[in-house]
């Protein structure tokens, strides 16, 4: 399985992340981590890097466009992977759709952690806390100042990438505001819709469109659609679709045949009366058509 997680700092991107891959058995890509790695080892990314992610910048695109295009190859992402931070511009996301084409890979979906941004500063805070009561070095970014301008780059340079990937008809919105377990389950959920949690080699580059469909679907409205969509997918595609459509059909036929005998129920007192009253003795005929349609 190949996933792409988006969000904005402090969506909790790089915890549900680790449950995945967990889950799944993939790997998680997280560019934030890589860079930050350069950047103690000193390499020269990391020397490059340093300064734009203390400011809460981006870093180029093609410094992190190099640094996934080497990482996807990798052994231990021949299962699949979850990339953490990347895409964050659309160059970026337009890179990695033509490395994947190269490299006959399928991206399974995206996976749009949608949070409340009033509360990022709060989760950011406490994220610095937890790291310092673990006693490990609090992240030089996440502080409300480099926050606020994270939060702009978002907004200006990440964003963007919603539409992106709606209109690919790849994204999947989550609600982020839900507990840690609750966002996960929801993943998962709507994972499994769109049949992308099944475990296994991840897919080659030609697999079906139908499973990006529906994840458009479930992006417009996450519960209802995803459980539909689910019932769908558990049918295992599309032979199972036609199956299913034969009882429908047959459903259909039967529905007709029942409305005609109704109506035709409701004609006859229609008929008996009308000899004797005429016109105004059809009245309650009408009324029974109704009643039975109602049922
Ligand atoms: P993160 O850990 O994902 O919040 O990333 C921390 C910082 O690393 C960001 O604020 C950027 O400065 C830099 N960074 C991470 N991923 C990217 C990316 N895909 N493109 C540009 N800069 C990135």
């Amino acid at each position: 399985m190949r996933l792409i997680l988006l969000g904005p700092p402090g969506a909790g991107k790089g915890t549900q992340a680790q449950r995945l891959v967990e889950k799944y058995g993939i790997v998680q890509l997280s560019t934030g981590d890589m860079l930050r790695a350069a950047v103690a080892a000193g390499t020269p990314v990391g020397l490059k890097a340093k300064d734009i992610m203390a400011a809460g910048g981006l870093v180029p695109d093609d410094v992190v466009v190099d640094i996934i295009a080497d990482r996807i190859e990798q052994p231990d992402a021949a299962n699949g992977f979850i990339l953490d931070g990347f895409p964050r511009t659309v160059p970026q996301a337009a890179a990695l759709d033509e490395l994947l084409k190269r490299k006959k890979m399928k991206l399974d979906a995206v996976v749009e952690l949608r949070v409340n941004e009033g509360a990022l500063l709060q989760r950011v805070e406490n994220r610095a806390a937890e790291t310092r009561a673990r006693g490990e070095e609090v992240r030089a970014d996440d502080t409300p100042e480099v926050l606020a301008k994270r939060l702009a780059s978002y907004r200006a340079q990440t964003e963007p990438l919603i539409d992106y990937y709606s209109e690919r008809r790849s994204l999947l919105t989550v609600d982020g505001m839900m507990s840690i377990d609750g966002v996960t389950e929801e993943i998962s959920r709507v994972l499994s819709a769109i049949g992308a949690g099944a475990k296994g080699p991840a897919k080659a580059a030609r697999g079906s469109s139908n499973g990006t469909r529906t994840a458009a679907k479930v992006a417009r409205k996450p519960a209802k659609a995803a459980s539909k969509a689910k019932k769908a997918a558990s049918k295992a595609g599309k032979k199972a679709a036609k199956k299913a459509k034969k009882p429908a059909k047959a459903a259909r036929k039967a529905a007709k045949g029942a409305k005609k005998a109704a109506r035709k129920t409701a004609r006859k007192p229609a008929r008996a009366t009308k000899g004797k009253g005429g016109r105004k003795a059809s009245k309650p005929a009408k009324k029974v058509t109704k009643k039975r349609a109602k049922r």
